[in-house]
Order: C-alpha cells, then structure tokens, then sequence
C-alpha cells in the first residue's frame, strides 16, 4: 500500500490534498528513479534519513550563522539547502509511507483549533499559553 492511500493521523476524511495530485508525486518518483539508479535505497533507513533531514537543516542555519538581522545568505544557496531539505524529508516520507500533503493538511487543521484567530492573532505564544480549551489542546 502507499502512502497516498493510507490516512494519516488525524486527516479530514474530505482532505483536499494527497501527494499524489500534487507536485509532490513527481519528486518522490524522481528521487525513487535517483536513488535507484545509485543502489542508494540501502542506504535509506529512516533513522539515517531523519538524522539527514536534521544535517540539511542545520545547512540551511548554517548560512545564517554570523549574519545580522537582515542580512540575507545569496539566494542560490539558500535555494540549494531548501532544496536538500525537501529531498530529503521527500526521501523519508517515502520511506516511512507518510503522504506529505495529507499529513501535512491534518496539522494545519489541528493548529487551526490550537490557535484559533481571535486568540492568536498578532501573538507568538503557544498555544497552551492562548488559554485553548482541552478540546483544542489533544496533543
Ligand atoms: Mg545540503
């Protein structure tokens, strides 16, 4: 089964997005044909995948380190870096059969009811601190 026919935790049964009818669905099998043509699957746990995903985040702050407000790294690094990251959380997600989109929809939807606006608008406290309702505060 893959994981644009799995629900994630808390999806919307009417969900308006899946990977499949996004973008999403071309990189993923973009990267699977990549990764393939390297024998590079074998190297994929999610454990190594996760730990990647953190490293291609920390090259994104990396660019960053030592700079002042405002100023910016040159656009095509931070586009390189983005880049990484979302290859690779891309690669993870496929591994670990999560689609992305879904996933990514059921949170939006949780922190909809964590931060809901007329508490949380022009604010940047958490959400336990916006006085949520236990109803809004399930995980
Ligand atoms: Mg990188």
């Amino acid at each position: 089964m893959s994981g644009r026919d799995k629900e994630p935790p808390g999806a919307a049964p009417d969900r308006a997005y899946r990977d499949a009818e996004t973008p999403l669905a071309v990189l993923a099998e973009a990267l699977r044909g990549f990764n393939r043509d390297r024998d590079w699957e074998q190297f994929h746990t999610p454990k190594d995948l996760a730990m990647a995903l953190s490293v291609e985040a920390s090259e994104l702050l990396e660019l960053f380190l030592w700079r002042r407000d405002g100023d910016l790294p040159p656009a095509e690094r931070l586009a390189e870096e983005l880049g990484d990251v979302l290859i690779t959380l891309t690669n993870l997600a496929s591994r670990l059969d999560v689609d992305l989109m879904a996933a990514a929809e059921a949170k939006l939807a949780l922190n909809g009811r964590r931060y809901p606006v007329e508490r949380a608008r022009g604010s940047a406290k958490k959400y336990d601190a916006l006085g949520a309702t236990p109803e809004e505060d399930e995980r």
